[in-house]
C-alpha cells in the first residue's frame, strides 16, 4: 500500500456537513459526486495533501444508511492508495482477510475500489483505491 488516499466520514446531511466541514478546513469543498451503484453522494476536502470524503445515504438500504442506522454519524472508512489493486485483493486474502468485493468496482474520484470486510481488521472498514488511467494516454 502506497499511502493513505483518504479518509470517509458518513453524515447525515451532506449540505449541513459540507458546510460545517468547509469552516473546519477553512476551505469548501472542490467536489460532489454521486455513486448511484453504492447509494451514496459523495463531497471531497482536500486538507494539504490529504482527502477527506463525506458520504451520505440516497435511499434507505445504502450501506451508509446501515451505518448511520448502526453507528451514527462519524469515520466510515480509511481508503489506501495501491498501485495494482487485483495483485493487492488476492494478496491479502492470501493473507487471511475477508474482502468484500473480490472484483474492484468503479468508486468515486476516478478510482477502482474494492474494501475489505471490518471484522478482519478489528473493526475498521479499510477501502483500496487504485487511480483510474486513461487508456488513450500515449
Ligand atoms: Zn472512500
Amino acid at each position: 500500500m502506497n499511502k493513505i488516499e483518504h479518509i470517509g466520514i458518513a453524515v447525515k446531511n451532506l449540505k449541513e456537513s459540507n458546510t460545517l466541514f468547509g469552516k473546519l478546513f477553512g476551505e469548501p469543498h472542490y467536489k460532489i459526486e454521486e455513486v448511484a451503484s453504492e447509494g451514496v453522494n459523495t463531497s471531497f476536502f482536500k486538507v494539504g495533501e490529504n482527502k477527506i470524503e463525506l458520504l451520505e445515504a440516497t435511499k434507505p438500504d445504502s450501506p451508509i444508511a446501515k451505518f448511520l442506522e448502526k453507528k451514527g454519524e462519524g469515520i466510515h472508512h480509511i481508503a489506501f492508495d495501491v498501485t495494482d489493486i487485483e495483485a493487492e485483493i488476492t494478496r491479502l486474502k492470501s493473507e487471511g482477510f475477508k474482502v468484500i468485493n473480490e472484483t474492484p468496482k468503479k468508486g468515486a474520484d476516478n478510482k477502482l475500489v474494492a474494501f475489505l470486510h471490518p471484522k478482519t481488521s478489528n473493526g475498521v472498514l479499510i477501502e483500496l483505491c487504485q487511480e483510474i488511467k486513461s487508456e488513450i494516454k500515449k
